[in-house]
C-alpha cells in the first residue's frame, strides 16, 4: 500500500533555558516514517513509478536517510540496496540502531564502493546520499505549508525558524517557501562554505538562501564533544523531548548563542533522527559517565 498521506506534524511550546520555543515536532511524522527524511522522500512514497523495482543509495552504516530509504522501500514493495564503505566490525557483531532496523526492512547492504547512478539500469530508483535531490521540495513545501498555516492560525507576524543542516537540502527548500519567515541554521557536516555550496547546488538565486549562524569553534561531525552531550541532557531534563545527538545538540547550542535571533518568536523544528541514538548514547555515556 503506498498513496499514504502524513497527517501534520504536532507543534508545541517548550521552555529551555529561560526561553520559550515552538517546537515543530516532525520526529513524531509517522511511527516508522518520520523526521526530515520523510519529507525529503515523500514524494517517492505518492508518485506512480511502474518500472522502479529497486531502491540504491549509500552513505553511512548508521544514517537516517538509510532507515528512512528502507521504510520507504518497505511501503512501496521495493527492494533496497545500499552501499558503504566500511562496517565497523562491532556493529557487524551487535547490530542496533538504525542499521538494525534496515537490515530489519530487507535492506540488502554492500560493503563496497559506490557506484554511480550511470551503474544501474532503468528498474533502480538512485538515491544520492543523505536524500540530497530535487525531488525533496515536494515534501518539504507541504512542511512549509503546515507551518504557514499554523502561523497564520496564531497569529504570530514575525516567526524566526531555526534547523540543523547537513546537506542543508530541508533548510534550503524551507526558505523557498516560507519567504516570508527568515530561516536560521548551522552546518553540522563541513563549515559554512561547504553549507553555502551546497545551498548553491540546489538554487542559484541566493535570495531564497537560509541565512547561516555557526559558533566560533570549528566542529567536527560525529565526534563526541561534551558541551554536545551536556546540552542533549539538559534538553532533555528540561523540555522531556529527546532530541537527536548528531544535529540537535550543536543546532541548540548555536541558536542559544544567538540572542538577537531569540528576540522575536522562534520555531525549532525537530526532524528525528531519535533511532540513530542507540549508537551515539552508549559511546557518550562511555565517554563522559562523569558528568552526571
Ligand atoms: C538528515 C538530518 C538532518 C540534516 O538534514 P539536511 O536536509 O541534510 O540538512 C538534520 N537532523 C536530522 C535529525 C537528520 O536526520
Amino acid at each position: 500500500m503506498y498513496q499514504q498521506k502524513l497527517i501534520a506534524s504536532p507543534l508545541q511550546t517548550i521552555t529551555f533555558e529561560g526561553h520559550s520555543f515552538y517546537l515543530k515536532r516532525d520526529d513524531l511524522l509517522h511511527p516508522d516514517f518520520s523526521g526530515n527524511k520523510a519529507r525529503k522522500f515523500y514524494y517517492f512514497l505518492t508518485h506512480d513509478f511502474p518500472n522502479i523495482k529497486k531502491i540504491v543509495s549509500y552513505g553511512s552504516a548508521q544514517s537516517n536517510a538509510m532507515y528512512s530509504l528502507s521504510e520507504l522501500a518497505k511501503m512501496r514493495g521495493w527492494e533496497f540496496e545500499y552501499y558503504v564503505d566500511h562496517i565497523a566490525e562491532y556493529l557487524k557483531e551487535n547490530p542496533h540502531g538504525n542499521y538494525k532496523a534496515a537490515l530489519a526492512n530487507g535492506m540488502v547492504i554492500k560493503e563496497q564502493n559506490i557506484v554511480s547512478k550511470e551503474d544501474f539500469d532503468s528498474s533502480v530508483l538512485f538515491i544520492e546520499e543523505g536524500g540530497r535531490q530535487k525531488e525533496a521540495e515536494y515534501g518539504i513545501c507541504i512542511l512549509a505549508e503546515e507551518i504557514m498555516e499554523w502561523q497564520k492560525e496564531k497569529g504570530i507576524e514575525k516567526l524566526n525558524i531555526f534547523l540543523p543542516s547537513g546537506t542543508g537540502t530541508t533548510a534550503l527548500f524551507l526558505q523557498k517557501h516560507l519567504s516570508s519567515n527568515i530561516i536560521y541554521t548551522t552546518p553540522c557536516v563541513g563549515d559554512s562554505e561547504y553549507l553555502k555550496s551546497q545551498f548553491l547546488e540546489l538554487e542559484a538565486n541566493e535570495q531564497y538562501h537560509p541565512t547561516i549562524l555557526t559558533l566560533e569553534k570549528k566542529h567536527h561531525f560525529g565526534k563526541l564533544y561534551k558541551d554536545n552531550y551536556k546540552i542533549w541532557l539538559k534538553l532533555q531534563q528540561q523540555t522531556g523531548v529527546e532530541f537527536d545527538l548528531l544535529y540537535d545538540p550543536l543546532g541548540w547550542r548555536v541558536l542559544l548563542a544567538h540572542p538577537e535571533v531569540l528576540s522575536a518568536p522562534i520555531l525549532y523544528i525537530h526532524q528525528g533522527g531519535v533511532l540513530g541514538n542507540e549508537s551515539m548514547l552508549p559511546r557518550y555515556e562511555r565517554k563522559y559517565k562523569d558528568i552526571l
